[in-house]
C-alpha cells in the first residue's frame, strides 16, 4: 500500500499499517518528515520549529503515536500555566487538591487578572458545560452557532471573554471566537479542564520537532516498507472510475492495492481530477474548508531574560512566549546533524541579525506564538519584530537591557483549517466511495479541530478503514481520558 504525505496523519497511518503486516511505501514531497509539525535548520545552523507545537494531556492518540515511535520521552509535561497581563498581574492555572471538576477552584479564585464579576460569569458558563456533560443542547442547533454567541447567551463579561475564553480558545483552535464553532470551544473545556484533572497538562517537545519522527521511518522499514523523501505525487491515474496508480516526476508511475492520501485538503483538491471530484460530494466540497494563520516569532537575546518555561500574555498581540533554551536544555545532544534537515526554502525566512552573538552571558532563545494572526499577515517582518519586541520588553524587565542578537518571523498563512461554525459538514470521512482510496489529515472527519491529535486520529481511522475493507479489522483509536474525581461517579451513575 502507498501513503502520500509524511505529516502526522500519514505517519500514523503508515506506522499503524506497517505494524499490521502491510508493506508501506510512504511518499513525501519535502526532504523531511513531520509536515506542518516539523523543524528546519536555518542557513546559519540554527534549529527552528516551523512553529512551537504543544500537546495536552487529553490528546490520547498523539501520546499513543509518540509511544509507538519511541518519542514519548521527548515530550515534557507541565502542570502549571502562567498568565501575565500588561500591568504585571499574574494568574496561574494549576490543579489543586480538590477532585475534578473542582480541581482549579483554588487557582481560579486567586487568578489576579480577572475580576470577581468575570470569575462568576465564567463559573456560570462552566456549570452549563458540566451539567450538560460537555454537550449543551444549543450545540446541536442548525445553523451551528459560534463560540462568541454561545458565551453571550451565558452572559459572559467582556473581561471574561477577552482575558479568559479568547486567550485559551484562540490558541487551542487557531480562530477568533466569532468564527469558531461553539462545539469545538466547549469540547476544549470539557476534555481538558473539567472532566478530569490531567487533561489540561501541557506537553512541550524538548527537541526540535523533526527529531520526533526518527522512529517512524525505522518502524516502516523494519516491516519491509520504505519512506521516500523528495517525492511529490503529481497526479492520479484513474481507469474505469478506479484509482490505478500515481504519477511522479519524469513520467514515473507507482501503483498499489490501496492508497492513503494524507496531504492537506488544498493539495488534495489540486491533485484530484474533475471527474473524481464530481463523483463524490466529499471531494466536491473541499474548497469550502477555509484556513487560518499562525505567526511564529523567534528571538535570540544575548542573555537570559525569562526563567519560566513558557508564559501566556494577556491583552497583547503576542499570545505565548516559550523559553526554548530552557525547554531544550536536557536534550542538546539529541540534535540531528544539520545536513539531514536542511531548510527547504530559505527565502521564506528572514533572519534579522542585530549584532554578533555576545559571549559575556549565555544567550537565550525565545519563541513567540500568535494564533489567528490575520492582522499580522499584511505587516512586514520588521514591523512584526518591532511590535513583539516591545511587548516582550514590557512583559520581561530583563529583556529591556538585553540585546536582541537575531530575530526571525515565520508566517504560516494556511496553518490550520478554520473551525468555523458548521465546518464539520464539509469534512470527508477517511473511507471514500472509490475502492482502495482512503483519506487522512487533520481536516478529515475526526471530531477534533486541526491539531496533532486530530491528525493522528485521522491516520488511525484511515488505517482502521483500510483493514476493515481488507477483512482484517484492527482498532488503533485510543479512548478519551476517563472522567475522574467526582465526575467518575456522577457520569457512571447518572
Ligand atoms: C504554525 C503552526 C502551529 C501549530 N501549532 C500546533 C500546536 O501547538 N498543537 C497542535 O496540536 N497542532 C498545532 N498545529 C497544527 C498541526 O501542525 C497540524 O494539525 C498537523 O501537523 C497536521 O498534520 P497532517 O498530517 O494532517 O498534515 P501536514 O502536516 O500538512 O502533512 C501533509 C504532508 O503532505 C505532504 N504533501 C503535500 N502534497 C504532497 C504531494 N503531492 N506529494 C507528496 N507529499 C505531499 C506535505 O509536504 C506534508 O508533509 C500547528 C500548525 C501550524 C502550521
Amino acid at each position: 500500500m502507498i501513503v502520500i504525505g509524511g505529516g502526522l496523519a500519514g505517519l500514523a497511518a503508515g506506522v499503524g499499517l506497517a505494524d499490521s503486516g502491510w508493506r508501506v511505501r510512504l511518499f513525501e514531497q519535502r526532504p523531511f518528515l513531520g509536515g506542518r509539525a516539523t523543524s528546519y535548520v536555518l542557513p546559519d545552523g540554527e534549529h527552528v520549529d516551523n512553529c512551537q507545537h504543544v500537546t495536552l494531556g487529553c490528546c490520547t492518540n498523539l501520546e499513543d503515536f509518540y509511544r509507538r515511535v519511541g518519542a514519548v520521552n521527548k515530550i515534557k509535561f507541565f502542570d502549571r500555566l502562567v498568565f501575565l497581563d500588561t500591568q504585571g498581574r499574574r494568574g496561574e492555572i494549576k490543579a489543586g487538591a480538590l477532585p475534578a471538576p473542582f480541581h482549579f477552584a483554588g487557582s481560579f479564585a486567586s487568578f489576579a487578572p480577572l475580576t470577581l464579576l468575570d470569575k462568576l460569569s465564567i463559573a456560570r458558563a462552566m456549570l452549563h458545560i458540566l451539567l450538560s456533560k460537555g454537550d449543551p443542547p444549543d450545540l446541536h442547533e442548525a445553523p451551528a452557532i459560534s463560540m462568541l454567541e454561545w458565551l453571550r447567551r451565558r452572559g459572559q463579561t467582556k473581561g471574561a471573554i477577552d482575558r479568559f475564553w479568547r486567550v485559551v480558545l484562540v490558541s487551542a483552535l487557531d480562530e477568533e471566537l466569532d468564527r469558531t464553532d461553539a462545539r469545538f470551544g466547549v469540547d476544549v473545556f470539557w476534555k481538558a479542564f473539567l472532566s478530569n484533572n490531567t487533561g489540561y497538562r501541557m506537553g512541550v517537545p524538548s527537541v526540535p520537532l523533526s527529531n520526533l519522527y526518527d522512529g517512524c521511518k525505522a518502524e516502516i522499514e523494519r516491516r519491509g516498507g520504505e519512506v521516500i523523501l523528495r517525492a511529490p505525487v503529481r497526479g492520479l491515474k484513474i481507469e474505469g472510475g478506479q484509482l490505478a496508480g500515481l504519477r511522479f516526476d519524469e513520467n514515473r508511475e507507482e501503483s498499489a492495492n490501496a492508497y492513503v492520501f494524507a496531504v492537506p485538503h488544498t493539495a488534495l483538491a489540486e491533485l484530484l481530477p474533475e471527474s473524481v471530484k464530481q463523483s463524490d460530494p466529499s471531494f466536491a466540497n473541499l474548497d469550502k474548508i477555509k484556513v487560518s494563520p499562525i505567526t511564529g516569532v523567534h528571538f535570540w537575546f544575548d542573555r537570559p531574560v525569562m526563567d519560566e518555561p513558557f508564559l501566556t500574555l494577556l491583552d497583547t498581540t503576542t499570545q505565548w512566549i516559550f523559553n526554548k533554551s530552557l525547554l531544550y536544555q536536557s536534550a542538546e545532544d539529541q540534535l540531528q546533524p544539520a545536513a539531514s534537515r536542511e531548510l527547504e526554502n530559505p527565502s521564506s525566512f528572514s533572519v534579522t541579525r542585530h549584532s554578533p552573538l555576545a559571549t559575556r552571558h549565555s544567550p537565550q532563545y525565545l519563541q513567540l506564538v500568535i494564533s489567528a494572526s490575520y492582522d499580522l499577515l499584511p505587516k512586514s517582518r520588521q514591523e512584526i519584530i518591532d511590535l513583539c519586541l516591545a511587548e516582550v520588553r514590557h512583559a520581561l524587565p530583563r529583556a529591556r537591557v538585553a540585546e536582541l542578537v537575531k530575530a526571525t518571523v515565520i508566517k504560516e498563512a494556511a496553518a490550520t483549517f478554520s473551525p468555523e461554525p458548521g465546518v464539520d459538514r464539509w469534512r470527508p470521512k477517511q473511507q471514500t466511495a472509490i475502492p482502495g482510496l482512503y483519506l487522512a489529515g487533520d481536516w478529515t472527519q475526526t471530531g477534533w479541530p486541526a491539531t496533532m491529535e486530530g491528525a493522528v486520529r485521522s491516520g488511525y481511522l484511515a488505517a482502521e478503514a483500510l483493514l476493515r475493507a481488507s477483512g482484517t479489522p484492527k482498532a488503533f483509536l485510543q479512548p478519551d481520558l476517563a472522567p475522574d474525581g467526582l465526575l467518575q461517579f456522577w457520569l457512571t451513575n447518572p
